[in-house]
């Protein structure tokens, strides 16, 4: 919101969430209670300091990590931004056990979906794969 009010966007810009704060978007994903408390159910070690820029947060946030606590970083972002647009186009409460468990959930596909390989067929197509292919018209004589 805070964003949209800079492009001098009609918006109200104080947190849906809490109304207590701006919404900018180190609030909305990290400084706001409720994602005060996701972050402390993970505790992938973030800092969580007074209202900064999230860019910058975020980079001192990842630079510092190991490749797991990234991954968990990022994938909480994720999911806290999923949990806050339920509550405002859905009008549905936010529930930290929930994102807790659905973070923990897509991180756990995401890792299996990383290990997987795909062997890709790399052969062309062959006579008789049912391939059918563009065949130039005959031209009337
Ligand atoms: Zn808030």
């Amino acid at each position: 919101m805070v964003q949209l009010h800079q492009k001098h966007i009609p918006v109200h810009i104080r947190c849906q969430v809490c109304a207590i704060a701006d919404e900018s978007i180190y609030h909305a994903l990290v400084g706001c209670y409720f994602a005060v408390q996701c972050w402390k159910t993970w505790d992938p070690g973030i800092q969580i300091n007074e209202e900064m820029e999230f860019n910058v947060w975020l980079e001192g946030s990842l630079n510092v990590k190991t490749k797991k606590q990234r991954a968990e970083i990022v994938t909480l972002c994720w999911a806290i931004w999923l949990a806050r647009n339920e509550v405002v186009w859905n009008k549905k409460a936010m529930m930290v056990n929930r994102v807790d468990a659905g973070a923990k959930e897509y991180l756990t596909q995401w890792n299996e979906a990383q290990v997987k390989s795909f062997k890709v067929s790399l052969q062309p197509w062959a006579d008789g794969d049912g391939v059918v292919s563009w065949v130039k018209p005959q031209q009337n004589s």
